[in-house]
This record gives structure tokens, C-alpha cells and sequence, in this order.
């Protein structure tokens, strides 16, 4: 099994920044030292390039985000402040997940140790993301004749706006969230399917809500190919999720779907997605825990 990983996930930010953008770091750190991973699993994602992100994205948009021409409030919409490192990380996190994405078609399964930036629109990027990594990868996918029907399991605490816009109108992609209803974005768009959960809802209620459509969705719709979102912010002490997962019920939420693409032989990738736990050690053993899971269940 392929894990993605690459340095340049990661970009300096200011200091009072809240995005904990030393996790990828560390959960790659964690994943090597406890031995769950070698460097043998380990794969440097190279950039995206422009091609496959225009599959998804407007060239308006995307060259003006790379000469660094976006206007402050698009920039402000984004949450991060532009570089070239932002540019570079969006591009590296992008195919960190077409290539795991390959590597699935392969192996049955692979990991991207980030991506998931499921807020990014065609025209533009919001809440921390700046490309929509899942929706290019799966239009990837589908142009080189790889994979024709896609689900996209998306469990982070927010809505995945951006992937249920891009393919509203798209019978070939099936985009499933689940996500706190009282949370960012405050506007919601349609997904194929959504539920919209309220605050402080707990593992055993999560679970079989999961349970029941992740069934149903891959019998009903019949993909060959899988893209999981696994944010960890539902986590009971996270600063945004305003649920209230346990770290146990992260993990047994990630065998669920992973072991349900398991049992139908779909190939599936994993990407992180948010996670703002109030102790940053919580959010890495979250993350962690799906890729340990990966590896248990493949
Ligand atoms: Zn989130």
C-alpha cells in the first residue's frame, strides 16, 4: 500500500494561525516510528500540473492563484495568506492524491497523508482550500479510461460544498456527506446525498447513520472507485466540530467505510481532511488511526 507524503504539505503561517499545519508532519513521523509504515510505503507526490487542474478549476482562477494575483478578499475567503509555498503545497497535496489514486487501482487501496480541501469551488477556494484535490483526481481518473462511476464518501465535520458543486450536474460522480448542520459553510449545497447532523451527536448514533448509507450508496450506485474524505474534526474535543466522536469512534467510523469498499473489492483512497483538535496530539492519533486501519483491513 502507497502512502503520500511530501514536505512541502506543509507551508509557514503566521503565528496566531489556527490551521495546525505541522500534522502532516507528524502523523508521517508517528505512522514511521511506530513501525505501522516503512519508507518502502512512502511515495513523494511530484506537483500537479496545469492540465489536470483545469479538469476541475478555471484557468481565471487557477493562474491568478499562481502568479499570486487572487484579490484580498479571495485570498481572506481562503484562510491562508498566498506564497509560493501555498501554490506549491496545493499542487503537491493535489497529486499526492492522483497518485494514490493510481496506486488504489493497483493495490486496492493507498493514502494521501493530506488532501481532502473539499471547500475549493472551480472559481474559487474557501475554507483552507485552494484546489478541489478529490475532484481532480477523479476527473483523472475518468479521462485516461481508469474508473467511470466514483463515490465520494466525505465525513469531515463540514459540508464538502465544493465536490457536491462540481458535480451536481454529474451522474457519474456520486458525492455522499455527512456533517454537522450548524457548521461552516453556513450556506450548504446539495450533494447526492447529505446528512445533516446536529451538534453533539455521539458515536453509536454517527455510526449507524454511517453504516446504513455507505451500504446503500455503493450497492444502489455500483462505483468502481472510491474516494474517502476522512477529516477528523467530529472529534468530541475539536475546536470547530462541535460533535462529539470519540477517538474510538473515528476509528471504527474509518473501518466502516474503508472495510465496506474492503468487502465489495472497490479500490479506495484515503485523504485526511480537517481536524483542529484542541490538543494537536489527538488530531495526529485520529489521522493515524485511518491509515492503521488501511493497513489492517487491505
Ligand atoms: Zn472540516
Amino acid at each position: 500500500m502507497k502512502v503520500c507524503y511530501s514536505d512541502r504539505y506543509a507551508v509557514p503561517l503566521p503565528e496566531a494561525h489556527p490551521f495546525p499545519m505541522a500534522k502532516y508532519r507528524l502523523v508521517r513521523d508517528r505512522l514511521l516510528a511506530e513501525g505501522t509504515i516503512t519508507h518502502w510505503h512512502l511515495t513523494e507526490p511530484t506537483l500537479a500540473n496545469d492540465e489536470d487542474i483545469l479538469l476541475v478549476h478555471h484557468e481565471d482562477y487557477w493562474f491568478r492563484c499562481v502568479r499570486g494575483e487572487l484579490t484580498p478578499l479571495e485570498i481572506r475567503r481562503i484562510g491562508f495568506p498566498w506564497s509560493e509555498a501555498l501554490v506549491r503545497r496545493s499542487r503537491a497535496s493535489t497529486q499526492g492524491t492522483i497518485v494514490a489514486a493510481r496506486a488504489a487501482l493497483k493495490d486496492g487501496l493507498a493514502s494521501n497523508l493530506a488532501g481532502g480541501t473539499h471547500h475549493a469551488y472551480p472559481d474559487h477556494g474557501e475554507g483552507y482550500c485552494v484546489l478541489n484535490d478529490i475532484a481532480i483526481a477523479a476527473r483523472v481518473l475518468q479521462r485516461d479510461g481508469l474508473a467511470e462511476r466514483i463515490v465520494v464518501i466525505d465525513c469531515d465535520v463540514h459540508q464538502g460544498n465544493g465536490t457536491a458543486a462540481i458535480f451536481r450536474d454529474d451522474p457519474t460522480v456520486f458525492t455522499f456527506s455527512i456533517h454537522g448542520e450548524k457548521n461552516f459553510p453556513a450556506r450548504k449545497e446539495q450533494s447526492r446525498q447529505d446528512v445533516h447532523l446536529p451538534n453533539g451527536v455521539g458515536d453509536e448514533d454517527y455510526l449507524a447513520i454511517l453504516r446504513r448509507h455507505v451500504g446503500q450508496i455503493l450497492d444502489n450506485f455500483k462505483p468502481d472507485f472510491v474516494f474517502y474524505q476522512a477529516g477528523v474534526d467530529p472529534f468530541e474535543r475539536d475546536r470547530l466540530g462541535k460533535l462529539k466522536l470519540t477517538i474510538d469512534g473515528l476509528k471504527r467510523r474509518d473501518e466502516s467505510v474503508i472495510g465496506a469498499c474492503r468487502e465489495r473489492d472497490l479500490p479506495v483512497v484515503t485523504t485526511m481532511g480537517g481536524g483542529y483538535g484542541k490538543d494537536i496530539y489527538d488530531t495526529v492519533e485520529a489521522h493515524c488511526n485511518t491509515v492503521r486501519t488501511a493497513l489492517s483491513l487491505f
